[in-house]
């Protein structure tokens, strides 16, 4: 399903308070990648652009089908999968400011893991040849005046990915967490800072503690506290699941099996069946696993901060 609808999410219809009007489109898999528009009194403000041309194009068409004007873009964090699109919805609006952290802009210029490259490179990609960067970058936790609207932010870090934003809008209580959080998703953790990821879920919940509908990077908006949570679950989980693997003591010592391996994914896909995949990349998991054991072993047990403390 691509059109998930332009109304928000069960969470809102169930509070009493303003309904936050928030679009979303998701693209189909890999990862149900999001796009939302948040209405404002000067037209939408759109989070994020898609991976691949053609879903940013059905983006553009869903923003279009709304009949409001864009009032600015702005990105989350600066994997493929959310800023791919960045161009198409420039040229359909470019008065439209593009706004992103300045510690995003430079990473995106940077492209330090050559993600885009790779990217470009998979079959079937469909990506841009040439990004579209942001044209407003801001210090961290700046304060923006967006179509009429006073968002809040929080930078994030590295956690799921080097640098992340979040877009906060008190009145509603909408909080647009990119991939901090993914509902339902397998998340990639190839960056290898899961405990970093923990960390930032901590912030993340001790910075909008009113926050009341969280806005994924992938898979259906819900409610704040409960996503948090269940995506915080996912990663202790699978450190928990990973640690044994690579205690001097376990069979294959301290490197991970591949016996180790496939029963570290079977675990995982029986308390998350049916989560897909966020990356188009068909190893995923078994990547996820060899960079949380990386991580594990080159861990001082003494210097961990206390959101991976025990997990
Ligand atoms: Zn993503």
């Amino acid at each position: 399903m691509l059109l998930a609808g332009c109304s928000g999410p069960a969470g809102d219809r169930e509070s009493a308070s303003p309904a936050p009007a928030v679009g979303r489109i998701a693209s189909a898999d890999p990862g149900s990648v999001n796009t939302f528009w948040l209405r404002t009194p000067r037209g939408l403000v759109v989070v994020d652009a898609q991976r691949s041309l053609s879903d940013a194009r059905r983006a553009l068409a869903a923003i279009r089908g709304t009949g409001d004007p864009v009032a600015a873009i702005l990105i989350t964090h600066g994997h493929p999968d959310h800023v791919g699109g960045v161009g198409v919805l420039h040229d359909a609006y470019p008065a439209a400011p593009i706004h992103s952290s300045e510690a995003t802009a430079a990473w995106m210029r940077a492209d330090p893991l050559h993600f885009y490259e790779i990217t470009r490179k998979l079959p079937g990609a469909d990506y841009a040849p040439e990004l579209t960067y942001p044209d407003h970058t801001f210090a961290p936790g700046a304060t923006l005046d967006v179509g009429g609207v006073r968002l809040e932010t929080a930078e994030f870090g590295p956690g799921e990915t080097e640098t992340a934003t979040a877009y906060y809008e008190p009145r509603s209580g909408a909080l647009f967490a990119g991939d901090l959080v993914a509902n339902r998703a397998t998340p990639a953790l190839l960056e290898g800072h899961v405990c970093g990821w923990l960390t930032d879920l901590d912030r993340l919940r001790t910075r909008f503690p009113h926050a009341r509908t969280l806005y994924p990077g992938h898979g259906a908006p819900g409610d704040a506290a409960d996503l948090i949570e269940r995506q915080r679950t996912y990663l202790e989980d699978f450190r928990r699941l990973v640690r044994p693997t690579v205690r001097p003591d376990s069979p294959a010592g301290r490197k991970v099996s591949p016996d180790e391996q496939r029963s570290i994914i079977a675990d995982l896909g029986r308390a998350y069946p049916g989560y897909p995949s966020v990356a188009s990349l068909p190893t995923l998991m078994q990547e996820n696993v060899k960079s949380v054991a990386r991580e594990l072993l080159e861990e001082d047990p003494a210097e961990l901060p206390p959101a991976c403390r025990d997990v």
